[in-house]
């Protein structure tokens, strides 16, 4: 299998000969968070940053230095182990090196993100794309793979459970600590859960997603913090679900090679007579 290519690695010069040979980069945006009694916190931006490696081994496409920190949800507020940014300030950044990827010649640019964050995500290229002439494209690990999480896992994917703890297990398992993972049913409905729908089972989609409705603050109510049952996770879990999103990302970046050379790319930003950002 061929090496990732790490921008932070090597030099400008070589950053310049993928932009001239490939002109596609992936940057990868998690979060610090806590995962758990079981999982370490870094897991959302070593998960956006390990698969964002496995698609650069088999694309030649280039990630960027991983986004430590992510926006959250207001009752992820408070919790221990947890350091949320404002997704105002997120969005903010993520235009800035976005423009810095495009100043070092890649206009082509899949964000790799692996954490509740999804909406900050597409407000963010929504903005962005008004300021800056550049391809975007949001990718998230369980929308990507939503199919292959319920033909493998028995329970909707939630947060340190059994889907992404078998992430865990699959990618770094010498961070996870599978003795002190427990059940955590703790988290209790307060409105009928027929309103509102977990992140990935698509035969509950006709309900509020749970950015949509306000939600109890979860460390004033979690036991461990990981909801559902990472007992149930496994690393041959993680991997099926991981390849999935992998291919569906190499899918997209050999689909854009066939159809732009390096430096081309679809065009973003409108014709404007005055600039409306
Ligand atoms: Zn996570």
């Amino acid at each position: 299998m061929a090496k990732p290519i790490i921008w932070q690695e090597i030099t400008w010069p070589e950053i310049e000969k993928v932009s001239k040979e490939v002109g596609i980069a992936i940057l990868p945006i998690g979060a610090t968070e806590q995962h758990g009694f079981h999982c370490p916190t870094g897991v959302d931006f070593y998960n956006a940053y390990e698969i964002s490696k496995k698609v650069s081994a088999r694309t030649g496409a280039i990630v960027a230095p991983p986004m430590p920190y992510g926006s959250h949800p207001y009752f992820h507020y408070g919790f221990t182990g947890t350091i949320p940014i404002r997704a105002t300030t997120q969005i903010e950044f993520v235009r800035d090196v976005i423009k810095g990827l495009v100043n070092s010649g890649f206009r082509k640019v899949i964000i790799m993100q692996a954490h509740g964050q999804w909406w900050t995500m597409h407000t963010a290229i929504q903005e962005i794309a008004l300021d800056v002439d550049c391809f975007m494209a949001v990718a998230t690990w369980w929308e990507l793979a939503c199919k292959k999480i319920k033909e493998v896992c028995e329970t909707p994917f939630k947060h340190a459970d059994e889907v992404e703890s078998s992430v865990s297990l699959y990618l770094y398992p010498e961070l996870c600590d599978m003795s002190k993972a427990k059940e955590d049913y703790s988290l209790k409905p307060y409105i009928d859960k027929k309103f509102t729908r977990p992140a990935v089972h698509a035969e509950l989609i006709n309900a509020f997603p749970i950015e949509s409705i306000t939600f109890v603050p979860q460390e004033s109510v979690m036991e461990t913090g990981a909801p559902g049952d990472p007992r149930k996770a496994t690393a041959d879990k993680g991997k099926a679900i991981v390849e999935t999103a992998v291919d569906v990302v190499v899918d997209l970046i050999e689909h854009l090679k066939s159809n732009y050379k390096p430096d081309q790319f679809p065009k973003v930003k409108p014709d404007l007579e005055e600039d409306m950002y």
